[in-house]
Protein backbone atom coordinates (compact mmCIF):
# COMPACT_ATOMS: atom_id res chain seq x y z
CA UNK A 1 0.00 0.00 0.00
CA UNK A 2 1.30 3.91 -0.92
CA UNK A 3 2.02 5.62 2.22
CA UNK A 4 -0.40 7.87 3.33
CA UNK A 5 0.29 11.61 2.69
CA UNK A 6 -0.07 13.47 5.73
CA UNK A 7 -1.51 16.68 4.34
CA UNK A 8 0.12 19.84 6.15
CA UNK A 9 -1.19 22.56 4.61
CA UNK A 10 -4.85 21.23 4.90
CA UNK A 11 -3.78 20.27 8.19
CA UNK A 12 -2.31 24.17 9.18
CA UNK A 13 -5.48 25.55 7.49
CA UNK A 14 -7.93 24.06 10.06
CA UNK A 15 -5.09 24.86 12.97
CA UNK A 16 -5.73 28.57 11.45
CA UNK A 17 -9.49 27.92 11.36
CA UNK A 18 -9.40 27.46 15.18
CA UNK A 19 -7.43 30.03 15.94
CA UNK A 20 -9.33 32.77 14.28
CA UNK A 21 -12.57 31.63 16.28
CA UNK A 22 -10.81 32.00 19.20
CA UNK A 23 -9.70 35.59 18.46
CA UNK A 24 -13.01 36.45 17.33
CA UNK A 25 -14.47 34.88 20.77
CA UNK A 26 -11.75 37.01 22.56
CA UNK A 27 -12.67 39.97 20.85
CA UNK A 28 -16.61 40.00 21.32
CA UNK A 29 -16.72 38.73 24.82
CA UNK A 30 -13.61 39.96 26.69
CA UNK A 31 -12.43 43.14 23.84
CA UNK A 32 -8.93 41.31 23.54
CA UNK A 33 -7.51 41.41 19.84
CA UNK A 34 -3.82 39.18 20.65
CA UNK A 35 -0.95 40.66 19.05
CA UNK A 36 2.44 39.69 17.65
CA UNK A 37 5.31 41.32 17.30
CA UNK A 38 8.10 40.07 14.79
CA UNK A 39 11.57 41.68 15.21
CA UNK A 40 14.04 41.03 12.28
CA UNK A 41 17.43 42.47 12.03
CA UNK A 42 19.16 42.53 8.90
CA UNK A 43 18.07 41.64 5.24
CA UNK A 44 18.40 37.87 4.98
CA UNK A 45 16.32 36.74 2.09
CA UNK A 46 14.37 33.83 3.45
CA UNK A 47 14.05 35.42 7.06
CA UNK A 48 12.08 38.35 4.88
CA UNK A 49 9.71 35.80 3.19
CA UNK A 50 9.05 33.76 6.60
CA UNK A 51 8.30 37.14 8.60
CA UNK A 52 6.32 38.48 5.34
CA UNK A 53 3.98 34.97 5.53
CA UNK A 54 4.03 35.50 9.09
CA UNK A 55 2.88 38.82 9.25
CA UNK A 56 0.35 38.08 6.37
CA UNK A 57 -1.44 35.13 8.54
CA UNK A 58 -1.24 36.82 11.82
CA UNK A 59 -3.75 39.59 9.91
CA UNK A 60 -5.87 37.23 8.49
CA UNK A 61 -6.80 35.19 11.33
CA UNK A 62 -7.91 38.59 13.41
CA UNK A 63 -4.71 39.07 14.92
CA UNK A 64 -2.68 42.10 15.52
CA UNK A 65 0.17 42.05 13.70
CA UNK A 66 3.92 44.29 14.35
CA UNK A 67 6.85 43.72 12.42
CA UNK A 68 9.63 45.71 13.67
CA UNK A 69 12.77 45.76 10.76
CA UNK A 70 16.18 46.92 12.12
CA UNK A 71 19.02 47.45 9.88
CA UNK A 72 21.57 44.69 9.92
CA UNK A 73 24.40 46.89 11.85
CA UNK A 74 21.72 47.07 14.69
CA UNK A 75 23.44 47.28 18.16
CA UNK A 76 22.73 44.64 20.87
CA UNK A 77 21.71 47.47 23.37
CA UNK A 78 19.21 48.47 20.45
CA UNK A 79 17.64 45.36 19.80
CA UNK A 80 17.30 44.58 23.76
CA UNK A 81 15.66 48.31 24.38
CA UNK A 82 13.00 47.14 21.29
CA UNK A 83 12.50 43.67 23.03
CA UNK A 84 12.17 45.37 26.22
CA UNK A 85 9.50 47.55 24.93
CA UNK A 86 7.70 44.83 23.54
CA UNK A 87 7.93 42.89 27.04
CA UNK A 88 6.10 45.74 28.62
CA UNK A 89 3.49 46.06 26.16
CA UNK A 90 -0.18 45.02 26.99
CA UNK A 91 -1.39 44.57 23.63
CA UNK A 92 1.49 42.63 22.23
CA UNK A 93 1.16 38.91 23.44
CA UNK A 94 3.51 37.08 21.49
CA UNK A 95 7.51 38.54 20.80
CA UNK A 96 9.51 36.20 17.65
CA UNK A 97 12.64 37.62 16.72
CA UNK A 98 13.67 35.98 13.47
CA UNK A 99 16.97 34.06 13.25
CA UNK A 100 19.48 33.51 12.54
CA UNK A 101 20.91 37.28 13.75
CA UNK A 102 23.64 39.08 12.23
CA UNK A 103 27.12 37.36 13.74
CA UNK A 104 27.54 40.41 16.41
CA UNK A 105 24.63 39.88 17.95
CA UNK A 106 24.73 37.09 20.97
CA UNK A 107 21.47 35.30 20.02
CA UNK A 108 21.08 33.71 23.64
CA UNK A 109 21.09 36.79 25.15
CA UNK A 110 18.69 38.64 22.99
CA UNK A 111 16.44 35.16 22.91
CA UNK A 112 16.91 35.40 26.74
CA UNK A 113 15.63 38.85 26.93
CA UNK A 114 11.74 38.31 25.79
CA UNK A 115 9.64 37.73 28.81
CA UNK A 116 9.13 34.23 28.73
CA UNK A 117 5.43 34.72 28.90
CA UNK A 118 5.48 35.96 25.24
CA UNK A 119 7.77 33.58 24.03
CA UNK A 120 6.17 31.96 21.53
CA UNK A 121 8.75 30.71 19.81
CA UNK A 122 9.50 28.76 23.37
CA UNK A 123 13.39 29.01 22.77
CA UNK A 124 13.93 30.81 26.24
CA UNK A 125 15.99 29.06 28.38
CA UNK A 126 13.09 28.81 30.68
CA UNK A 127 10.59 27.58 28.55
CA UNK A 128 13.16 24.90 27.25
CA UNK A 129 13.41 24.24 31.41
CA UNK A 130 9.26 24.23 31.47
CA UNK A 131 9.25 21.88 28.26
CA UNK A 132 12.06 19.18 29.61
CA UNK A 133 10.18 18.68 33.26
CA UNK A 134 7.14 18.37 31.84
CA UNK A 135 5.50 21.68 33.09
CA UNK A 136 3.51 24.21 31.10
CA UNK A 137 5.53 26.07 28.87
CA UNK A 138 5.40 27.88 25.39
CA UNK A 139 6.47 25.16 22.62
CA UNK A 140 8.37 25.63 19.83
CA UNK A 141 6.25 25.89 16.79
CA UNK A 142 7.89 23.26 14.41
CA UNK A 143 8.13 20.54 16.92
CA UNK A 144 4.81 21.35 18.05
CA UNK A 145 3.66 21.15 14.77
CA UNK A 146 5.06 17.91 14.05
CA UNK A 147 3.61 16.26 16.92
CA UNK A 148 -0.14 17.27 16.36
CA UNK A 149 0.52 15.33 12.89
CA UNK A 150 1.78 12.29 14.55
CA UNK A 151 -1.05 12.71 17.18
CA UNK A 152 -3.61 12.99 14.06
CA UNK A 153 -2.18 10.04 12.47
CA UNK A 154 -1.27 7.29 15.23
CA UNK A 155 -3.95 8.28 17.75
CA UNK A 156 -1.70 7.44 20.79
CA UNK A 157 2.13 7.75 20.40
CA UNK A 158 2.54 5.51 24.00
CA UNK A 159 5.33 3.23 23.33
CA UNK A 160 6.28 3.83 19.34
CA UNK A 161 9.87 3.99 18.76
CA UNK A 162 10.76 7.44 17.55
CA UNK A 163 13.97 7.97 16.12
CA UNK A 164 14.68 11.68 16.05
CA UNK A 165 17.30 12.77 13.69
CA UNK A 166 18.89 16.11 14.69
CA UNK A 167 20.05 17.88 17.95
CA UNK A 168 19.30 20.93 17.54
CA UNK A 169 18.16 23.70 20.02
CA UNK A 170 14.92 24.82 17.65
CA UNK A 171 13.96 21.28 16.64
CA UNK A 172 15.56 18.27 17.41
CA UNK A 173 15.83 18.58 21.30
CA UNK A 174 12.19 20.54 21.55
CA UNK A 175 11.14 17.64 19.47
CA UNK A 176 12.72 14.46 21.36
CA UNK A 177 11.68 16.01 24.57
CA UNK A 178 7.70 16.09 23.37
CA UNK A 179 7.46 12.60 22.00
CA UNK A 180 8.79 11.49 25.20
CA UNK A 181 6.08 13.75 27.10
CA UNK A 182 3.59 11.66 24.70
CA UNK A 183 5.49 8.22 25.83
CA UNK A 184 7.32 6.98 22.90
CA UNK A 185 11.12 5.71 23.41
CA UNK A 186 12.87 7.87 21.83
CA UNK A 187 16.34 8.16 20.24
CA UNK A 188 18.12 11.29 19.21
CA UNK A 189 20.60 10.75 16.08
CA UNK A 190 23.12 13.47 15.10
CA UNK A 191 26.23 13.60 12.91
CA UNK A 192 28.38 11.42 15.70
CA UNK A 193 25.31 8.58 15.61
CA UNK A 194 27.30 5.04 14.51
CA UNK A 195 24.92 2.76 11.76
CA UNK A 196 22.56 5.76 11.51
CA UNK A 197 20.94 3.38 9.28
CA UNK A 198 20.51 0.30 11.70
CA UNK A 199 19.01 3.35 14.00
CA UNK A 200 16.35 4.77 11.59
CA UNK A 201 15.09 1.01 10.54
CA UNK A 202 14.07 0.65 14.55
CA UNK A 203 12.02 3.51 14.09
CA UNK A 204 7.72 3.51 14.44
CA UNK A 205 8.37 7.31 13.89
CA UNK A 206 11.49 9.13 11.64
CA UNK A 207 11.36 12.72 11.96
CA UNK A 208 14.32 13.87 10.07
CA UNK A 209 15.61 17.65 10.93
CA UNK A 210 19.17 17.43 9.49
CA UNK A 211 19.34 20.39 6.52
CA UNK A 212 20.71 17.84 4.17
CA UNK A 213 18.82 17.36 1.12
CA UNK A 214 17.15 13.75 0.81
CA UNK A 215 19.88 12.36 3.14
CA UNK A 216 17.25 9.46 4.36
CA UNK A 217 16.58 6.62 1.58
CA UNK A 218 13.78 4.29 1.74
CA UNK A 219 15.47 1.57 2.15
CA UNK A 220 16.47 3.17 6.19
CA UNK A 221 12.62 2.90 6.44
CA UNK A 222 10.75 0.26 8.71
CA UNK A 223 7.48 -0.92 6.42
CA UNK A 224 4.48 0.79 8.05
CA UNK A 225 7.09 3.32 9.50
CA UNK A 226 5.61 7.79 10.02
CA UNK A 227 8.31 9.71 8.14
CA UNK A 228 7.82 13.70 9.35
CA UNK A 229 10.13 15.45 7.16
CA UNK A 230 11.46 18.77 9.00
CA UNK A 231 14.07 19.59 6.55
CA UNK A 232 13.36 22.50 4.08
CA UNK A 233 16.77 22.23 0.99
CA UNK A 234 16.67 24.37 -1.92
CA UNK A 235 18.45 22.91 -4.72
CA UNK A 236 18.69 23.95 -8.58
CA UNK A 237 16.17 22.73 -10.85
CA UNK A 238 17.53 22.67 -14.32
CA UNK A 239 14.62 20.15 -15.36
CA UNK A 240 12.41 23.60 -14.69
CA UNK A 241 13.87 25.93 -16.19
CA UNK A 242 16.95 27.93 -16.24
CA UNK A 243 17.82 29.29 -12.92
CA UNK A 244 14.80 27.41 -11.75
CA UNK A 245 15.21 25.72 -8.13
CA UNK A 246 13.05 23.37 -6.06
CA UNK A 247 12.35 22.59 -2.90
CA UNK A 248 13.35 18.96 -1.27
CA UNK A 249 13.44 17.59 2.16
CA UNK A 250 15.85 15.61 4.41
CA UNK A 251 13.79 12.63 3.11
CA UNK A 252 14.54 10.90 0.23
CA UNK A 253 10.85 11.27 -0.78
CA UNK A 254 10.08 8.51 -3.38
CA UNK A 255 11.70 5.98 -2.03
CA UNK A 256 10.77 6.89 1.79
CA UNK A 257 7.37 6.67 0.75
CA UNK A 258 7.27 3.49 -1.31
CA UNK A 259 7.82 2.13 2.64
CA UNK A 260 6.68 4.07 4.90
CA UNK A 261 2.96 3.78 6.21
CA UNK A 262 2.65 7.85 6.24
CA UNK A 263 4.81 10.67 5.32
CA UNK A 264 4.77 14.28 5.38
CA UNK A 265 5.85 16.03 1.86
CA UNK A 266 8.07 18.87 1.47
CA UNK A 267 6.72 21.69 0.67
CA UNK A 268 3.31 21.39 1.77
CA UNK A 269 3.98 19.11 5.41
CA UNK A 270 6.01 20.88 8.04
CA UNK A 271 6.35 24.12 7.18
CA UNK A 272 2.77 25.21 7.01
CA UNK A 273 1.86 23.86 10.60
CA UNK A 274 5.22 25.99 11.74
CA UNK A 275 3.78 29.40 10.86
CA UNK A 276 -0.14 28.07 12.52
CA UNK A 277 1.43 26.63 15.57
CA UNK A 278 2.93 30.36 15.82
CA UNK A 279 -0.61 32.09 16.03
CA UNK A 280 -1.74 28.93 18.13
CA UNK A 281 1.10 29.76 20.47
CA UNK A 282 0.25 33.70 20.28
CA UNK A 283 -3.82 32.81 21.19
CA UNK A 284 -2.60 30.88 24.07
CA UNK A 285 -0.18 33.33 25.55
CA UNK A 286 -2.95 35.82 25.41
CA UNK A 287 -5.17 33.80 27.07
CA UNK A 288 -2.62 33.00 29.82
CA UNK A 289 -1.56 37.01 30.13
CA UNK A 290 -5.49 37.65 30.55
CA UNK A 291 -6.08 34.94 33.24
CA UNK A 292 -8.33 32.77 30.23
CA UNK A 293 -8.86 29.19 29.47
CA UNK A 294 -6.73 28.15 26.72
CA UNK A 295 -7.63 27.00 23.69
CA UNK A 296 -7.55 23.13 23.54
P1 LIG B 1 20.86 22.48 12.47
O1 LIG B 1 21.88 22.66 11.42
O2 LIG B 1 20.85 23.38 13.65
O3 LIG B 1 20.98 20.97 13.03
C1 LIG B 1 21.16 19.90 12.16
C2 LIG B 1 21.34 18.62 12.95
O4 LIG B 1 21.53 17.57 12.02
C3 LIG B 1 22.55 18.63 13.89
O5 LIG B 1 22.19 18.14 15.15
C4 LIG B 1 23.55 17.74 13.19
O6 LIG B 1 24.35 16.97 14.07
C5 LIG B 1 22.64 16.80 12.44
N1 LIG B 1 23.34 16.24 11.29
C6 LIG B 1 24.05 16.90 10.34
N2 LIG B 1 24.56 16.03 9.45
C7 LIG B 1 24.18 14.80 9.85
C8 LIG B 1 24.42 13.51 9.36
N3 LIG B 1 25.15 13.29 8.27
N4 LIG B 1 23.87 12.47 10.00
C9 LIG B 1 23.12 12.66 11.12
N5 LIG B 1 22.86 13.88 11.64
C10 LIG B 1 23.41 14.94 11.01
O7 LIG B 1 19.47 22.48 11.73
P2 LIG B 1 17.97 22.79 12.25
O8 LIG B 1 17.59 21.82 13.30
O9 LIG B 1 17.83 24.22 12.49
O10 LIG B 1 17.15 22.46 10.92
C11 LIG B 1 17.14 21.18 10.33
C12 LIG B 1 16.38 21.24 9.03
O11 LIG B 1 15.04 21.62 9.29
C13 LIG B 1 16.89 22.28 8.02
O12 LIG B 1 16.70 21.77 6.72
C14 LIG B 1 15.98 23.47 8.23
O13 LIG B 1 15.85 24.26 7.06
C15 LIG B 1 14.69 22.78 8.54
N6 LIG B 1 13.75 23.57 9.34
C16 LIG B 1 12.46 23.58 8.93
C17 LIG B 1 11.51 24.26 9.64
C18 LIG B 1 10.10 24.21 9.17
O14 LIG B 1 9.32 25.06 9.53
N7 LIG B 1 9.72 23.22 8.38
C19 LIG B 1 11.85 25.05 10.83
C20 LIG B 1 13.23 24.89 11.25
C21 LIG B 1 14.13 24.18 10.50
P3 LIG B 1 25.47 17.62 15.04
O15 LIG B 1 24.70 18.25 16.15
O16 LIG B 1 26.27 16.47 15.45
O17 LIG B 1 26.20 18.63 14.21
Amino acid sequence: MPAKIIDGKAFAATVRAQVAEHVTKLKDAHGITPGLAVVLVGEDPASQVYVRSKGKQTVEVGMKSVEHKLDAETSEADLLKVIDDLNNDPEIHGILVQLPLPKHLDEDLVINSIAPEKDVDGFHISNVGLLGTGQKSMVPCTPLGCLMMLRDHHGSLSGLDAVVIGRSNIVGKPMAQLLLGDSCTVTIAHSRTKDLADVVRRADIVVAAVGRPEMVPGDWIKPGATVIDVGINRLDAPEKGDGKTKLVGDVHYESCAAVAGAITPVPGGVGPMTIACLLANTVTACCRANGLPEPE
